[in-house]
């Protein structure tokens, strides 16, 4: 279903209540990774240069007690997004009230406010992420349109998301919502073909319903990663120290039954006696791990048998790590994956959906290779599992 954007509305005078994902890492109160600052930018300026009134707010981290709102301010965000926009950005260190409200008031056109983090009202009732109506109705009466922007909370119902939307006349994309819809949405709904979808990670039951969507579009499912034994282990093979999920194997089998052939999973792997970036690195085939070994990343035969996959795709879609990337020893098949991926750009649509499979590739310095690293987390994940989310649903329809 088509959204409404930002491009949609006329937002010249008006206040412009805008929800991004400023979830950023913070570490002693410094952030260590603006990407979700930067992604914000070309919606908010576009507000600004429209002479629209910017209204911008965003969770960061959990508020469970008061040391968490120290912790978990949002003013130094505020400072570094003034400092991207080369304009000052108004703080307003609460998220409701007369404070609020007079600096809402006292914005001309082209000026921006930023209030406190949302989930500050958790505190009472967990009024933000339990998505109370008093507060999404307050929120929206604030504004006189809304524009989500914010992927990475778009499938939670929170008052700042669904709450305001079901609260105010007009609801919009921004820019980075729009560009996850037409990017994964869009891609789920039509791939080019072939279409190959890569799973990885830790573990299996995670990502059930990922592979099972994807088995439905997908033309080929190329499975590494943690994941990977319990479905060695379903097609009877000894999984040493791998990681393994007992209870999914007859799921992995039931799995393999349904893929047809669709899932490839490779022959052989690179395995350690320990979960230790400096234990030995062995190649092992498949049937024949030691019992006192662990798979911790695909092995060579197994890349250049994924890497002919993808050579020939039209579309990739790629959730989850093939191996311990973490451990430099052990990003070989990660990062040769990326690699070949990137190397397809010109000829296919690539899409990264996934936290530490996006953070793998930006790390590799290889972001550049892709059509689209999503933003979102969780986000990306449940959107590729099929699921509706009410963050996008909540944005009225063309
Ligand atoms: P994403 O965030 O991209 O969805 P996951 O959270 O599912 O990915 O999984 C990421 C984790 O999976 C990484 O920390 C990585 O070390 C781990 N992993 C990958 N392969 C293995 C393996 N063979 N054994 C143990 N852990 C693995
Ligand atoms: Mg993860």
């Amino acid at each position: 279903m088509a959204k409404k954007t930002i491009r949609d509305i006329q937002v010249k005078g008006k206040k412009v209540l805008i929800r991004v994902d400023f979830n950023v890492p913070l570490k002693n109160g410094v952030i260590t990774d603006e990407n979700r600052i930067v992604e914000a930018l070309p919606t908010i300026k576009y507000v600004l240069e429209q002479g629209g009134r910017a209204i911008v707010f965003s969770h960061l981290g959990r508020v469970k007690d008061e040391a968490d709102k120290a912790k978990n301010s949002l003013e130094v965000v505020a400072k570094r997004l003034s400092e991207h926009l080369k304009q000052h950005v108004v703080f307003v260190p609460v998220t409701r009230g007369k404070v609020l409200e007079d600096a809402v008031a006292n914005l001309k056109n082209g000026e921006i406010l930023m209030f406190e983090n949302t989930r500050f009202e958790d505190l009472d009732g967990n009024k933000e992420s339990k998505n109370h109506p008093e507060l999404g109705k307050y929120w929206a009466s604030l504004g006189d349109v809304f524009v989500n922007d914010a992927f990475g909370t778009a499938h939670r119902d929170a008052a700042s998301n669904v709450g305001i939307a079901a609260n105010i006349s007009s609801t919009v994309a921004g820019f980075l919502l729009e560009k996850e819809i037409n990017f994964i949405g869009g891609t789920l709904e039509n791939p080019k073909r072939p279409f190959v979808a890569i799973l990885g990670g830790a573990k299996v039951s995670d990502k059930i319903e990922v592979i099972q969507n994807l088995l439905k579009i997908a033309d080929k499912v190329l499975i590494g990663g943690g994941m990977a034994f319990t479905f060695f282990k379903a097609m009877g093979y000894e999984v040493g120290k791998s990681l393994l999920e007992v209870d999914k194997v007859e799921l992995a089998k039931e799995l393999l039954i349904q893929a047809n052939g669709k899932i490839e999973l490779g022959d052989d792997i690179y395995t350690g006696k320990a979960f230790d970036a400096e234990t030995k690195k062995n190649v092992r085939n498949i049937q024949s791990i030691p019992a006192d070994e662990m798979g911790l990343d695909i092995g060579p035969r197994t890349i250049a048998i994924f890497e002919k996959f993808i050579q020939e795709a039209k579309t990739v879609v790629w959730n989850g790590p093939l191996g311990v990337f973490e451990f430099p020893r052990f990003s070989e098949g990660t990062k040769s994956i990326a690699l070949s991926i990137a190397g397809i750009k010109n000829q296919a649509t690539t899409i990264i959906g996934g936290g530490d499979s996006a953070a793998a590739v930006i790390q590799f310095g290889l972001s550049d290779g892709f059509t689209h690293i999503s933003t979102g987390g969780g986000a990306s994940l449940e959107y590729l599992e099929g699921k509706v989310l009410p963050g996008i649903q909540c944005v009225d329809d063309k």
